[in-house]
């Protein structure tokens, strides 16, 4: 494999962990969680191995301050947030507000508070803006005044971003193997796509033929799609090794957002109240609460057989349960 740049930021491997309550209230499959949520940096998540090499390659061009872009409560500007200030770089936010009438929680708390206490800055803009041209912008006035700004995509999904995912696969098949057990399938929050772009390759990397199930968050499968399969071949380009998707590998179900990205459903205030009250396990709103309601959906509907063992990724997100009252 080539070398790539990274920084370690993320307490791994994350657990894994059976979930026989919720297994049993469903009557099966057997479900177990993949706690990247527990990846350790402010609170965890998913960005947090991204940002390993994000950031890494951040260091390596001697950058001194970070740019990124996300929406009110995102995950990501909060994760990105803690990691800049434990590497010592400046950061601002690029926060596009598409709720403005929402509660106080909603627009000041949750994770916007917790990028403020990490000490980035944060920039406010409109719904609709295009914040990755207000970043691209502001990046060009930083070099002017002499300073070096790196900009991490929405998401942290760009290839470096995405290969940073490809760890959790191989945890996963490892933990898994060690149980005695091989997963039906992997199920787990879709938005951006580097997530699922990165544990495609490493799945393609350990030639495990495990199923890998992107439940959406927001963008319809068909402009998904294509942005996850392009990611996970960078991520074979970048560290050099051939590989290749089979043309099904991609499977993302996008019936499960409801209105739009951010808003809650019915199905999502459901799931996230089963697992707390059944595991002691706290979910997100906005993403694995709603890959939660995929997952009840499909074991409700039959997809997998009782005795299947069937593995969540809970991608984190949990600061954004106190802006949403
Ligand atoms: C960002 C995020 C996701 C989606 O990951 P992508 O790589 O953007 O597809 C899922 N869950 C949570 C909690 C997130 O913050």
């Amino acid at each position: 494999m080539a070398r790539v740049p990274h920084v370690p930021l993320a307490q791994l491997p994350t657990p894994l962990e059976p979930m026989p309550r919720l297994s049993a209230e469903l009557g099966g499959p057997r479900i177990w969680v993949k706690r990247d949520d527990q990846t350790g940096l402010a609170m965890g998540g998913n960005k947090v191995r991204k940002l390993e090499y994000l950031l890494a390659e951040a260091q390596e061009l001697d950058a001194d301050i970070v740019l990124t872009t996300g929406a009110t409560q995102s995950n990501h500007c909060r994760q990105t947030a803690a990691a800049a200030a434990r590497l010592g770089l400046d950061c601002e936010l690029f926060i596009e507000h598409r709720f403005p009438d929402w509660s106080d929680d909603y627009r000041h708390g949750g994770n916007l508070q917790l990028d403020r206490l990490l000490g980035a800055a944060v920039l406010n803009f409109d719904k609709g803006t295009d914040t990755t041209i207000e970043m691209d912008r502001r990046a060009d006035e930083l070099r002017a005044e002499g300073r070096t700004p790196y900009v991490v995509p929405l998401g942290g999904s760009n290839v470096v971003g995405a290969l940073g995912y490809r760890t959790a696969a191989v945890e996963i098949l490892r933990q898994s193997d060690d149980r005695g057990f091989e997963p039906r399938e992997i199920v787990h929050a879709t938005a951006s796509g580097g997530t699922q772009a990165g544990l495609l390759a490493g799945l393609a990397i350990k030639r495990s033929e495990v199923p890998l199930l992107g439940i959406s968050a927001g963008a319809p499968e068909s402009y998904l799609g294509p942005i996850v399969r392009d990611l996970a071949e960078g991520v074979f380009d970048l560290i050099g090794i051939e590989r290749s998707l089979g043309s099904h590998a991609v499977v993302i179900d996008d019936s499960h957002v409801g209105e739009a990205y951010g808003i809650p459903t019915e199905g999502m205030h459901e799931a996230v109240a089963m697992c707390a009250r059944l595991e002691g396990l706290l979910l997100d709103p906005v993403y694995s609460g709603k890959a939660m309601v995929g997952l009840i959906h499909h074991a409700r509907a039959g997809r997998w057989s009782p005795e299947d063992h069937v593995v969540f990724i809970h991608t984190g997100g949990t600061p954004a349960l106190f802006a949403y009252r």
